[in-house]
């Protein structure tokens, strides 16, 4: 489960600011996680509740905001939201693109803390 990795990063970063800062608590961690990223909200959410607990940051709000796919098609010069991870089928001309804008995102945002 590689979310547990992906936690324990941004965990790090989180308490890393915390120091710097003089900051005694973690209240809220927000993540923004792409649809193509291969990160699963669900699983990454569940990591930090087994890794919070007895840092700076535990009882701190996670929010994971999701980030859609978006492809882009050159012949059409459109952008194209797609839920698929490897082929990037336009809706209006058919050709496969493999030009994606967004959607691999995988952020710490914003942190909050005291
Ligand atoms: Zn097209």
């Amino acid at each position: 489960m590689h979310e547990l990795g992906i936690a324990e990063s941004a965990l790090q970063i989180a308490l890393d600011r915390a120091r710097t800062e003089g900051a005694s608590r973690v209240h809220r961690m927000v993540i923004r996680v792409g649809a193509l990223s291969g990160v699963d909200p669900e699983a990454l959410q569940f990591a930090f509740t087994a890794i919070l607990p007895g840092t700076a940051a535990e009882g701190a709000a996670v929010q994971i905001d999701p980030v859609a796919a978006v492809a882009h098609c050159p012949d059409c010069r459109q952008d194209f939201t797609t839920d698929t991870d490897h082929f990037f089928e336009c809706p209006k001309c058919g050709r496969l693109c493999a030009t994606i804008k967004q959607g691999r995102e995988l952020d710490l945002v914003r942190l909050e803390m005291s």
